[in-house]
């Protein structure tokens, strides 16, 4: 595994070269960054935990029709994906109000949004990924307006099927970030879901209690991050104990 080669080194992941030809090797790192990386820290344990949370999500996506990157794990950290090329955009998706959305028009976090709000950022980290419209993606050629169609459909079911799967476990979705990726078949090509889904990605509230079990723990240096994300993997039925694989899971 040491020799294959590295194709694209990011904040929290790795990318290898897959052992077929079209397949890639998503590697979850344990290091988290903030604010555009100006904050980082090195979280143990954080990337078996996104890795696990990640292939239940993308594995119930597929179930529900979803298309996406994700083929299968392959050890504690790491899952085999379809190479895509990827659409330099980040969608967000809003049930409730928080992070920017409540800085940038003054909603109180908190706030239940009339509907889900769906948002587009251009993947550009020398500018902070922007807010972009629809009319910049189509302007510029980031993506076509049948791909910008895909999305939108995509990430409104995704946020159906993932608040009915967290609020299942006692946690309220308030928001996520999607990326998508083009997927060549011949001469076809297919919107598919890719990169990764996991508490790094998306706001994740206590039910009950609106304690925060997602990043934010780590932007707003609340503690227990790594914690947290255990308690997510927990009540999903992903991990039997807090941090801890199911018992066929050894030595993988
Ligand atoms: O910061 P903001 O409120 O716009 O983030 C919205 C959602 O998108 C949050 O769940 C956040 O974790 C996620 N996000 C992300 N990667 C980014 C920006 C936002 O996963 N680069």
């Amino acid at each position: 595994m040491s020799r294959r080669k590295k194709l694209y080194e990011g904040k929290a992941k790795i990318l290898y070269e897959g052992p077929e030809p079209g397949t890639l090797v998503q590697y979850f790192k344990d290091d988290a960054t903030a604010f555009n990386a100006q904050k980082k820290a090195t979280l143990e344990g954080k990337g078996v935990l996104n890795n696990r949370i990640s292939e239940y999500i993308m594995l119930g996506l597929g179930r529900i029709g979803i298309p996406t990157h994700f083929i299968k794990r392959l050890n504690m950290r790491e899952q085999l994906v379809r190479q895509v090329e990827i659409i330099p955009l980040e969608v967000v998706v809003r049930n409730v109000a928080a992070g920017s959305i409540s800085k940038r028009l003054g909603i109180e976090e908190g706030e239940q949004l009339p509907r889900s709000i769906v948002e587009y950022y251009f993947k550009k980290d020398e500018l902070g990924d922007p807010m972009v419209s629809e009319e910049h993606i189509t302007a510029f050629n980031w993506a076509s307006t049948q791909e910008i169609d895909d999305m939108m459909a995509m990430a409104l079911r995704i946020n159906d099927y993932l608040s009915g799967v967290f609020s299942a476990a006692g946690i309220r979705l308030v928001d996520f970030k999607l990326e998508f990726g083009r997927y060549y078949e011949g001469d076809m090509v297919r919107t598919v879901l890719a990169d990764e889904i996991s508490p790094d990605s998306c706001r994740l509230w206590d039910m009950d209690s609106n304690e925060k079990m997602d990043k934010d723990r780590f932007r707003q240096d609340l503690g227990n991050v790594t914690e947290a994300y255990a308690e997510v993997a927990k009540r999903l039925g992903i991990m039997k104990e807090s941090g801890q694989a199911p018992a066929n899971d050894e030595g993988k």
